[in-house]
Formats: structure tokens, sequence, C-alpha cells
């Protein structure tokens, strides 16, 4: 059986360096808001290119803490992908403010920059952009789109750790990003983890307060607060793992670049990418008629696969106010998405039965 994705493989690269960061946090003594975080926060905001990255719980949080950051009020309108993992949007209607869904385009499958304007209202306050699978959202039109409407560009970038566009990283090409660390993603905790990274001062120590009771100093506080905090122990984790981030995400293009190459089917729809740098392969998405069949078949080979995502955004329950509308190009990519094995630890003996078996698939 090929697995989706082996974390145990991945994890066990570097179980003698995990165990001794685990053992230092542990004779420490200290285990929240401590030296380790100090240190990956410094590390990782070197990495992105920015000035500020402030740890928090998870990646959802991340979004929820820029847009409380940024003050934003109940009804301010956030334009945001249809096409994307429910968190970015859950982050917007959590804080009371309105999520506009705007179309892909249908070669990224990221926000179709060309349908971004139409949405702007005297209420619009931010566009929200996902680097969805892994690919930096082409963001030049959109920055000036953003600048002529003076609306603030927010990153979901919990799937695009390390991804470039024109010379920067995703997490440096907006005002605020938000980053998670779930176990599955190309930078992964042993547990929950995200964080922000921004430019702003200004923003960065508001959300630094907010992520901690609200508290700029300890008893003293001066916003209504949640609790979103790193462990210790999953940023000294993270902290062992950053330095190999570029390597695995190489691994990763190497695997893309044999997928794209070398599976021939004309069932299968491959997945496009505009500049290979803008890549970091989180996901490694397929488009194809009859996706139940596919799956089956991959899954009779010994194949596991999985759909990112099975339900768009408004077609779930969570979101019955937008029961009745419609968005035909997140629509199709739904009902025809899979995805295949793709990771730094899966090996070329691997890729090639991938690509065999994707061959002989008849449709
Ligand atoms: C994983 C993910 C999130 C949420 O991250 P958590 O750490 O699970 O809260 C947000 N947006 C996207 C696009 C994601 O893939």
């Amino acid at each position: 059986m090929i697995k989706f994705l082996d974390l145990h493989k991945i994890n066990e690269r570097f179980r003698k360096e995990i165990d001794e960061r685990i053992k230092n946090v542990l004779d420490s003594g200290w285990y929240i808001l401590g030296e380790q975080n100090k240190l990956f926060e410094r590390h990782f905001a070197e990495y992105i290119g920015v000035k500020h990255c402030i740890s928090c719980a998870n990646g959802l949080d991340a979004l929820n803490l820029i847009i409380r950051g940024y003050d934003f009020k109940p009804g301010d309108e956030i334009i945001v992908p249809a096409n994307t993992y429910i968190a970015s949007i859950l982050a917007i209607s959590e804080n009371g403010c309105v999520p506009v869904l705007v179309e892909p385009d249908i070669e990224t499958y990221n926000i179709d920059p060309k349908k971004i304007e139409e949405k702007i209202t005297s209420e619009t306050k931010a566009v929200m952009l996902v680097h969805l699978y892994g690919q930096a959202v082409q963001t030049k039109s959109i920055s000036e789109i953003a600048k002529k409407y003076n609306l603030k560009i927010i990153e979901d970038a919990a799937q695009a750790h390390g991804a470039i566009y024109d010379g920067k990283r995703t997490g440096n090409l907006g005002d605020a990003a938000g980053f998670s660390f779930y176990p599955g993603k190309n930078l992964g905790a042993l547990g929950d983890g995200g964080c922000v990274t921004t430019n702003d001062e200004k923003l960065a120590k508001r959300i630094r307060a907010i992520a901690n009771y609200g508290s700029d100093y300890k008893y003293h506080h001066i916003y209504k607060g949640i609790n979103s905090r790193l462990d210790e122990i999953q940023a000294a984790i993270l902290d062992v793992k950053l330095p190999f981030l570029d390597k695995d995400n190489k691994q990763r293009r190497e695997i893309a670049k044999f997928y794209r190459q070398n599976i021939k089917n004309p069932e299968i729809i491959l997945p496009e990418t505009y500049d290979e740098d803008a890549h970091v392969w989180h996901i490694f998405a397929i488009r194809t008629k009859n996706r139940t069949k596919l799956q089956e078949y991959l899954e009779n080979k010994g194949i596991q696969t999985n759909i990112h995502y099975p339900t768009p955004p408004h077609k779930q329950g969570a979101y019955k106010e937008w029961a009745n509308q419609s968005y035909l190009v997140t629509e199709k990519i739904h009902n025809e998405i899979i995805s295949i094995p793709i990771s730094p630890v899966l090996e070329d003996k691997e890729a090639e039965y991938v690509v065999n078996v994707l061959n002989q698939y008849k449709g």
C-alpha cells in the first residue's frame, strides 16, 4: 500500500534531534511562551523574509488573529476564494465579518484576479488570498487593486510554506499571513501549531497581546483577547525541521515534475504551474470526470488517495445561507479533483508505480 502521506516516515528522519530538543524542554521546566518560541519565531521570520512572526495555536487562529488585529468590524466585507478549505472562510465569519466569495482560475485553482474588482463595495476591507495546494497566488494585479481601494491583503499560507512569487516567499506577499503547522503541512509539528507573519509592527504587537488573553504584560489586559499559543515542545520540534524545509520542497517538486512529464492519460487532467519556484506541491491534485471510479481503481491497486475537498464551503451545512448560490468553476473542481501521493519521503519506485497505474486507467 502506498500511503497518501507517511507522517511517521517524514518525522522519523528527525527522531534524534527531536528527542533531544524535547528532553531540553522537559529539563528546562518552562513549557509555554519561552525560549523555544522566541528561537523558532526568529528563524521562521528570517526564512520568510519578514520582520515579525507571532506563533499561535493553529492556522485557523492565525487568520482569526489577523482579522482581530486589524479590528475589522461586524459587517465589514472580506473577499476570499470560493475554492478553499473552509478555515479561510470560518476565520472571517467567526469575527462577524462577511466572506465575499470569488471564483478560482481553472488553471491554477487559485482566486481569479480578474474577478475580484467586481466584488468590491464600500464595505470591503480586505482580500484574503489562499495559496492553494502550495502554489503562490500571482499577486501583482491584486496588489494594485488593493492599493486602489485601500484594502489589506491577508494571505492564508497554510499550504504554502516556502513557495516563492516574484522573488518573495508566501507570507511576505501581502500585509499579514497565517500559517498552519498541522502535522500534514509542508512544515508540520507533532500536534497543532500556527503563526502570523507580517512587516507591520503595530499589528504584530496587537496580535501578540490578543493571542495571550489580550495582555500586553502580565495581568494587564488591554483587549478582549483569546488564548492561542504554541507549546514550547512544538516550537522546538518546528525549529528542528525548518532547516530542511527547502530540501523537502525540492523533493516534492521533483516528484511533481516526474508526474507531470510521465502521467499520460486522456482521462486525467494534470495540475498547471506558471513557475516552478511558485509551487511547493503540498497537494498534487489531478482531475477526472468520474472521480469515484478512479479513486476505487487506485485503492484496488494499493494507492491511497484523498480529496481536497469533496464539498465546497458554500454547499456546507455551516453556510446554509449560501445554499442557493452557485460557483460553477469551484463546483466543477470539487467534483473532479483527486489528490495522489506526494511527499519528501515518497520513493522513486513508488512514484513510478503511481504513474504506471494511472497510465493504465481506462476511464
Ligand atoms: C490547514 C489549513 C488551515 C487551518 O490550519 P489549522 O492549523 O488546521 O487550523 C487554513 N487554511 C488552509 C488553506 C489550510 O489548508
